[in-house]
């Protein structure tokens, strides 16, 4: 089949937030659609293979088609995938770097296959380099998978981090300086994760931190770089550099952090995606739905004011 060129690739900044969650691709991926569909999500998140493997069979033909058929939805997209964990294209280690390299430009091959305009990446963790000397690995490793491939049209992505230990990306100057070494610094952008800034130290419960951040922002990535957010509540504190995902207003950033985002018309027509923990059996409370439900009344609250 041949690669679809997403049509997704410049949101208009008019439009609502496009919300939904990381869902789980067991027993294929259209699964993660049909579940998504039936939570009335606007879109969704997926891994496109197992995340806890290096390599994975090639998706599934009939699997493929029966996505396709689903993300022609209307009104449905535009959707997001994200990248296996096991990545780390800082690495210093040449064996894992080439490994993880190999692993991203197959990532993003199977992401032009399901039509997926975005993948998101953490930067990857400096370990005993230097942080400039591990960006500069970042970006080598994005120039050359580029360049291997000139008709890719999936963007990745590179997520803002919490700042534990020597992940890189705690700062939006650290992913400014990846993108700034890139060949063709058009093709990618970056997903601000509110968990991760929050816990890298930016107050975006106070309307200035907050005004503060998207400016900064601006400056060392661009805004129209930022093609995604994902939407987590943080278990750990502002400045904590502690990766802990709470439900939407159950954790430190509560509703009024959320509200600064969700109705941020320059984050408007933007892919805004769960990755909290899903509902439990015993409880039966449906977590996504709760936590769209919030998003959701946040969104229409601050429309109007
Ligand atoms: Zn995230
Ligand atoms: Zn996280």
């Amino acid at each position: 089949m041949p690669p679809k060129r997403p049509d997704h690739l410049a949101p208009s900044t008019t439009d609502r937030p496009r919300f939904g969650a990381h869902m789980s691709i067991a027993g294929g991926v259209h699964r993660a659609i049909e579940a998504a569909l039936l939570a009335r999500m606007d879109t969704l998140q997926v891994f496109v293979k197992n995340q806890r493997q290096w390599t994975a069979p090639p998706l599934d033909t009939q699997d493929v088609a029966r996505w396709h058929a689903l993300l022609a939805t209307p009104n449905f997209g535009p959707p997001v995938a994200h990248a296996a964990y096991l990545i780390n294209l800082a690495s210093a280690d040449r064996q894992l770097y080439a490994r993880s390299r190999q692993a991203f430009a197959d990532e993003l091959r199977r992401c032009q296959t399901l039509a997926i305009p975005y993948l998101v990446v953490h930067p990857g963790a400096a370990g005993e380099q230097t942080v400039s000397r591990a960006i500069s690995r970042v970006a080598a490793a994005l120039n050359r998978v580029f360049s291997e491939q000139p008709e890719l049209t999936v963007m990745p992505l590179l997520e803002t981090t919490a700042g534990q230990g020597t992940a890189l990306g705690r700062s939006f100057a650290e992913l400014g300086e990846i993108l700034h070494q890139l060949d063709e610094p058009d093709r990618a952008g970056v997903c601000v994760d509110t968990c991760h800034v929050f816990a890298a130290g930016y107050d975006i419960r106070d309307p200035s931190a907050y005004e503060a951040m998207v400016a900064e922002a601006d400056r060392e990535v661009g805004l129209k770089r930022i093609r995604c957010w994902h939407l987590n509540d943080s278990r750990g504190d502002c400045g904590s550099h502690r990766d802990r995902h709470a439900h939407i207003g159950h954790g430190h950033i509560g509703n009024r952090g959320f509200a600064h985002v969700v109705g941020d018309p320059r984050f408007g027509g933007l892919p805004m995606i769960l990755e909290t923990p899903k509902g439990d059996t015993a409880s039966g409370r449906d977590w996504d739905r709760a936590n769209l439900q919030r998003l959701r009344t946040l969104a229409t609250r601050a429309r109007r004011r």
